[in-house]
């Protein structure tokens, strides 16, 4: 049995504590807030409840396969539930595509439908061209460990017509011009960068596996919220005899003799450990809390691009929106400027943004609604290529913004308002130690950018990476994934 110390209660640590606790570790985790759960956070206000992060749950099966592999399956705990429609979305010309989440001969005949011409075989083709993407990256670039090119140029060398799918150095961008006669549907695909927080101008064309997960597996949400799946993971961790201390701020991973040796608490208490798996953002793991610093690690972590963030609004709504839609998205007049405002060095709040509602009615007190609205955004920070969130002023006025642009495009709640909550990049930051308030960790931008991302085994022995700024990346489904990777190579206590 190893003593392990999981840094951080985020999906990724409280995973990893689940799956290491059931191979019969001894597992503490700590965690710095008061809450485990971090990025999946929750707010209250009167009767509305809100989840802070993720409301969409795609690749279910990594959900499934950590509540089965660590005792009784996810049914006995929480209900996923498939989602009635994958999305509504409205362009900035006023066209409307709804997205069924009913298979793709449904999603073909929606896009024929909304925009024509030849829409619907040109979305079927890409889609076949991402389900073959998938079968070849899948198994080793996603599900496997990655530490270094080498898996790449295997393929293409034993695979080259599979390894012309992967292509890094094609981006999103291009892939959808060569899909796509309709920008409409180049818009669309683009969209798919920002799941991993990401310019689809400068990240690579494998993203189109995001939209096929999505379609293939579909949309599922968590009945009563995404913290429900967050307090599930946490009583599995506990049941399977990890224990977990929130309130507790790790301050130092120390090492002697080249391993790791202890974790250091900020009221001074020293953890004595046979492995840490580390779920805080891995910049600040290499370049604050590794003691001594591997100054190796913390060169190469700053090789790889941080994600985009995101400006949040909690709105409480008092009456009811008919044919609410539990996700929209509002597309923005300029994509390319909204891109250059959230990536550029010139990083501004981008004017006229693209806009995603989360909406659900079962949240609220009666006759009233419980909206979430996100618009991407530039990080937290005050160098090149971020934006000083706490600006005074800044979020007040960038709220309005965002509710005057949703007014513009149909949606207008203004004088619903029973309240509206403002969220900065700079919050997320402090709520989650997540460096400018980065949602997924590190992004996709730049064609090596797979083969950047710090791998799940640190250069020191005894040192393990889970979360989104480790591989394979950010969102539940590859948080999930990271946590069953590293449980693999630590193996049976
Ligand atoms: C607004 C928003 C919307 C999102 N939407 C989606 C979505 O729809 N679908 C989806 O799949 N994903 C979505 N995501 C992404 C998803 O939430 C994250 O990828 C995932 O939750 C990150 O988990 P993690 O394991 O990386 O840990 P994090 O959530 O980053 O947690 C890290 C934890 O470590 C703690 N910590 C930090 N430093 C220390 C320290 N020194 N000592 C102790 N503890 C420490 C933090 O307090 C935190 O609790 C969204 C995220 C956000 C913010």
């Amino acid at each position: 049995m190893s003593r392990v110390v999981v840094v951080g209660a985020g999906l990724g640590g409280l995973a990893a504590a689940a799956r290491l606790a059931r191979l019969r570790h001894e597992v503490t985790v700590v965690e710095r807030s008061n809450a485990v759960g971090g990025k999946a956070g929750s707010f209250g206000r009167d009767a509305f409840r809100f989840d802070t992060g993720p409301s969409l749950i795609t690749l279910p099966a990594t959900i499934r396969d950590l509540f089965r592999k660590t005792g009784k399956p996810v049914e006995s705990v929480l209900e996923l539930r498939p989602l009635d429609q994958l999305a509504h979305y409205r362009f900035a010309d006023g066209t409307t595509l709804d997205v069924p989440n009913t298979g793709v001969n449904d999603v073909a005949t929606a896009f024929q439908d909304a925009f024509g011409g030849r829409a619907g075989e040109q979305w079927r083709r890409f889609y076949e061209r991402a389900e073959r993407t998938w079968d070849v990256v899948r198994t080793p670039f996603v599900e496997s460990a990655l530490e270094g090119p080498a898996p790449l140029l295997r393929l293409a060398a034993s695979r080259p017509r599979d390894a012309a799918l992967v292509a890094p150095w094609r981006t999103l961008r291009r892939l959808g011009e060569r899909s796509f006669d309709d920008p409409r549907l180049r818009v669309w695909l683009d969209r798919y960068a920002t799941y991993s927080g990401s310019d689809p101008r400068k990240s690579p064309s494998v993203l189109s596996v995001v939209p096929y997960v999505e379609h293939a597996f579909g949309g599922w949400e968590v009945v009563g919220g995404v913290r429900r799946l967050v307090d599930a993971m946490y009583e599995r961790a506990v049941d399977r005899g990890a224990r977990v201390r929130t309130g507790a701020e790790a301050v130092a991973v120390t090492t002697a003799a080249g391993r790791v040796n202890g974790v250091r608490l900020a009221d001074g208490t020293v953890l004595p450990v046979d492995i840490v798996v580390s779920d805080v953002d891995a910049t600040v793991l290499y370049s604050q809390l590794l003691d001594p610093p591997r100054p190796d690690a913390v060169r190469r972590v700053r090789r790889a691009t941080p994600s985009s963030s995101g400006f949040v609004l909690l709105l409480g709504i008092r009456g009811r929106t008919p044919q609410l839609r539990r996700h929209t998205v509002l597309f923005g007049d300029d994509p390319d400027a909204e891109f250059d405002a959230i990536f550029g060095a010139d990083a501004r709040p981008p004017v006229r943004p693209t806009v995603y509602i989360s909406a659900t009615a079962d949240d609220a007190p009666p006759d009233c609604e419980a909206w979430f609205v996100l618009v991407n955004a530039p990080r937290h920070g005050s160098g090149r290529g971020t934006i000083d969130w706490n600006a005074p002023g800044l979020a007040d006025r960038y709220a309005d913004e965002v509710l005057a642009v949703m007014a513009d495009r149909g949606v207008d709640v203004r004088d619903r308002l029973a309240f509206r909550e403002i969220g900065t990049p700079a919050d997320l930051e402090t709520a989650t130690g997540s460096p400018g308030g980065a949602i997924y960790g590190t992004s996709s931008n730049g064609w090596r950018a797979a083969t950047l991302r710090p791998a799940n085994r640190s250069p020191v022995p005894g040192l393990f990476l889970v979360g989104g700024s480790a591989h394979p990346g950010g969102g539940i489904p590859l948080v999930l994934m990271s946590a069953t990777l590293v449980a693999e190579m630590i193996g049976r206590a």
